[in-house]
Parts: structure tokens; sequence; C-alpha cells
């Protein structure tokens, strides 16, 4: 006797992974015209409005068999913290899979950033990082990379249109490469949220191929580069893939970068009490950002539970700031927004594991 072998539906898959060409291509396969992937970018990403049934230039058998086609859900926010001030939430998605994603809005005077995750987890496990401790669960799709800013743009109401993106929450973006460049793409299109190059930064722990690569992709996005050593010898306890790609590879490709991309690449410098903030650090990194189109940004650590690391003094890093300042003038310290509700840089990933 055969078993029965029950056969599903391949999935249908979400829409917000699609970038516009894939979309066009999609729906010319089922016999519509190709200005309906510029109509359905408009509607979800410009309009905010992904009720097919509301999207009234469009036919009605389209309507209909949209949700069919593509799934329009977003993952469930499962929380929402905010800090004291209100300026900082921190939000926990339910993925499709069970899996728990963090990502976090942050408004200042200026402007609304939105932090998004790339991965649940990281492989590459840096010895000062929460994210790390949980090792690699998963590579995120680029629909769920997506999805992090439709979510945290309806939760502030799409306020800010404007607003600036970062990848640099739970994950190693240029480990997830193709997705995060879908991403990329789906949101930097103009016919949808039409978001500027210049608002979106990829923050990388030094992944040199990949770096070479999106030199290559034409849309110049500010590249930041998790620096946080000065030698190889201690890069490699802290950033252990430093290995693979040492100091004397990293630093070329940076430059590169900012060569290609037009851009100043952002060193990212985080500062740890008696292990990297000394004025030898200090004269050592100055070198470094002298040495290629630059700037620093000095992120004071943020303390992660189970790990001895600790944050250096106020005046410790206002004297790390000065020491830096008459040669490599562009630097700033950032002001740590979300340490309440563990959403501040590399406090990611507690939350995910909650079940
Ligand atoms: N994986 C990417 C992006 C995510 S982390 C990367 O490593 O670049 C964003 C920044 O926060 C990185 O520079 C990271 O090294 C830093 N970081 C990680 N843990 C931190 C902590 N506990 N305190 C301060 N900065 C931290
Ligand atoms: Fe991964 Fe970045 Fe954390 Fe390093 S700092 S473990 S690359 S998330």
């Amino acid at each position: 006797m055969s078993t029965p072998i029950s056969i599903t539906a391949p999935q249908a898959p979400s829409f917000y992974g699609l970038t516009r060409d894939e979309l066009r291509e999609s729906l010319e396969r089922r016999g519509e015209p190709p200005y309906r992937a510029s109509q359905l970018f408009s509607w979800i990403y410009r309009r905010h409005q992904r009720d097919p049934e509301a999207m009234t230039d469009l036919p009605g058998a389209l309507r209909r068999e949209l949700p069919e086609w593509f799934g329009l859900a977003l993952p469930a926010t499962a929380s929402v913290h905010a800090s004291p001030d209100g300026l900082t939430h921190k939000f926990v998605l339910a993925l499709a899979d069970g899996a728990r994603v963090e990502c976090v809005s942050m408004r200042t005077e200026r402007r609304l950033t939105l932090c998004l995750s790339s991965q649940v987890g990281c492989a590459l496990k840096c010895s000062f990082c929460a994210t790390g401790l949980m090792g690699l669960k998963r590579n995120l799709a680029a629909g769920e990379i997506v999805a992090q800013v439709l979510a945290m743009g309806d939760f502030h109401s799409w306020e800010d249109d404007r607003f600036n993106l970062v990848f640099m929450g739970m994950g190693e973006p240029l480990a997830n490469y193709r997705a995060v460049m879908d991403a990329v793409r789906i949101v930097h299109d103009p016919d949808g949220m039409n978001l500027g190059a210049r608002r979106i930064t990829v923050s990388t722990s030094g992944l040199v191929p990949q770096m070479r690569q999106l030199a290559e992709e034409g849309i110049p996005v500010g590249l930041a580069v998790s620096l946080h050593a000065t030698t190889d010898a201690l890069r490699d306890e802290m950033v252990p893939v430093n290995k693979r790609w040492p100091l004397g590879e990293l630093i070329p490709a940076a430059r590169d970068y900012g060569r290609v991309s037009g851009r100043r690449v952002t060193l990212e410098y985080t500062l740890i009490a008696g292990v990297n903030d000394s004025m030898e650090d200090a004269d050592r990194l100055s070198a470094v950002a002298r040495d290629l189109p630059s700037k620093i940004n000095l992120i004071p650590y943020n303390p992660v539970p189970g790990l001895p690391w600790r944050r250096p003094a106020p005046e410790a890093v206002e004297a790390f700031a000065q020491r830096l300042y008459p040669r490599a003038p562009a630097v700033t310290v950032r002001h740590t927004m979300g340490g309440e509700i563990w959403a501040a840089c590399g406090q990611l990933g507690g939350l995910s594991t909650e079940t």
C-alpha cells in the first residue's frame, strides 16, 4: 500500500522581498502589463496602502488575485519597548518560522533613524557583542528586512518619509549580501520609498570581498567599518574575522570603497576600558583615519551581561576624542540611545531568545 503524499501549494513569495524588476517579471508571467509593478510599488511603499481592495486604479480581478500570488502580511510585532524619554523604541518581530528579530527606531530632533537586523544572531563572534553570543540562527530574507522598515514606519505613522536606515542591528549584513542588497534596492526604488543612498548605511565587521562587491553596485550607500582596534594582535581577539582579512587588507578595501562611492567611510570604534582606550590607541587610530577619507565614530561600550568588558569613564572617552582631534577632525561620539531597554549597539539579542 502506498503512503499518501500530501502536496501543499508552494507558499506565495512575500511581496516585500521582491525588487520591482522581479515583481514585474512575475506579473508579466501572469499576463499583467509591466507598469503594474510601478503601480504596486507606489501603493505599498509610497502611499503605505497594503490592502489590495483599496488600490482603486487596479482591475478588480487583479485586486482579488494579488493575495494569492504574493504574501502581503507583515510579521507580527511581538512587543515594542520604549525608552523612558520616548525617543527610542525597540521592536521584536515574530517571523513565520517562530524566529524573532529585533530592530530599533531612534528619534533625534533632526531625523528618525531606523536600525535594521540582517540575520538572526551572528556567526562572527566578536568578543564584546551580545548578538555574537547567540551564534548564527539564520539569514533573514529580503522581505523580512523590508518588513522591519514597514513595521517601524507604521508605528511612527509615516510622519517622516525621509528617514535614515542603518544596518547596525543583529547580524553581519555583508554575510547576507544578496538579501541585504535586494532590501536596499527595494527601499531605494524611485517608484516606491525612493530612499536616497545617502540615507542608507551598511556596517560591516570587515568582509573584504563583499566590501569590494558593494563598491560595484552603483548604489553609493554609506559604509561603516567596525574597526575597534588598530593592531592585528588586538583586532584578532576583538573581531576574529580579522584573522581572515587583517588590517592590511581591510584598510585598502575601505579606502577603495570611499574612492568609488565618493563618500567618507565611517570608522566605528567601540571604546572598552583598559582594552583599546589608551593614548597610543588614539594615535594609531588617527593615523589610520588620516590615511583614507573617513570619519571616526566612537561608541562608548554598552555592557553585555555575562561579558567582563566595561565602558571607560566619561573623562577617558573625552580624552581619547581630544587626542584624535587635531589629526582626525571628523570625530563623533555616539550618544547612546536606548541603553535602558537593551536596544543600544551590540545589545540586541537578549529578547530574541525569549520563548
Ligand atoms: N555586524 C555589523 C553591524 C552590527 S553592530 C558590524 O559588526 O559592523 C553595530 C556596531 O556596534 C558595530 O560597530 C559593532 O562592533 C558595535 N558593537 C557591538 N557590540 C557592542 C557593544 N556591546 N557596545 C558598543 N558597540 C558594540
Ligand atoms: Fe556580528 Fe557585528 Fe556582533 Fe561582530 S559586532 S558578532 S559582526 S553583529
